[in-house]
C-alpha cells in the first residue's frame, strides 16, 4: 500500500544518520525519470501517456532484488500555481502507484512538494522543494530506524535532484533521461551518472 503525502516543510532534527543496522532507501524523482518530460502531466491520462515502460521495469527489478524502501520525492509546484488541484494530484500519484504494481514493482511512499518559489518556510524548518531536502527529512522521520539517509540513494534528472540528494546526505545519481542535468540550477556533483533508471538500478544494486 503506497502512502501519498503532501509535504510543505520539515524539521531536519528528530533522526540520526549513519547508524549501524539501518538500511538504505531509494529516493526517486518522477518527471524525467519515470515519465517523459515532453508534455505536462496534469491528469492520470497524461501520466499514462508519458510513463516510460523501461523505467517501470527498472522499478520492478529494484523491488524484486532489494528490500530497500522505494520512495518518490516530486516537486509539483503546479498545485500552488493552480494548474491542478490537490485532488487531481492525488489521482495522478495513485495512478502511478497502480502502474508500478502492474509492472511487478512497488512504490512504498510518495511525497509531493506543492510549494512554489514564494513559499515562506517556517523558522527552523527546511523547504520540501528540491534542491532543499525537506521531503527526505520527512521520510526519515516517518520511517524512523528503518532507513539511513547517509546510506540512501537519490535518482533524478535535474541538478536540483542532485543538490537535494546531497543536502539530505545521500548518494546522488543523475540520469540522462528527461533534462539529463541540463537545467544548470544547482552546482552539485553526482556520485554516479547513468543513462537511465535501469542503469541507476544497476549501480544501486552493485553497492550492496
Ligand atoms: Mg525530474
Amino acid at each position: 500500500m503506497t502512502t501519498i503525502s503532501l509535504a510543505r516543510s520539515s524539521r531536519p532534527d528528530g533522526f540520526t544518520v549513519n547508524t549501524p543496522g539501518k538500511q538504505p532507501a531509494v529516493f526517486l524523482d518522477r518527471d524525467g525519470v519515470l515519465n517523459s518530460t515532453d508534455g505536462f502531466v496534469n491528469s492520470p491520462e497524461d501520466l499514462d501517456r508519458a510513463l516510460m515502460p523501461d523505467a517501470l521495469k527498472a522499478v520492478a527489478r529494484l523491488s524484486q532484488q532489494s528490500d530497500y524502501p522505494i520512495i518518490l520525492v516530486t516537486n509539483q509546484a503546479g498545485i500552488d500555481m493552480g494548474k491542478f488541484t490537490p485532488e487531481q494530484n492525488q489521482a495522478i500519484q495513485e495512478r502511478l502507484a497502480q502502474r508500478i504494481e502492474e509492472a511487478g514493482g512497488r512504490m512504498d511512499s510518495i511525497y509531493v512538494c506543492p510549494n512554489g518559489k514564494k513559499f515562506q518556510v517556517p523558522e527552523g524548518e527546511v523547504d520540501c522543494r528540491k534542491p532543499d531536502a525537506g521531503m527526505f527529512f520527512r521520510a526519515a522521520q516517518d520511517y524512523g530506524p528503518r532507513i539511513d539517509l547517509a546510506d540512501s540513494f537519490m535518482v533524478g534528472d535535474m541538478t536540483t535532484d542532485i543538490g537535494a540528494g546531497k543536502n539530505a546526505g545521500a548518494r546522488a545519481i543523475l540520469v540522462k533521461t528527461g533534462f539529463g542535468g541540463s537545467d544548470g540550477k544547482c552546482n552539485a556533483t553526482p556520485d554516479h551518472v547513468a543513462a537511465d533508471l535501469n542503469g541507476a538500478v544497476d549501480w544501486i544494486l552493485s553497492q550492496k
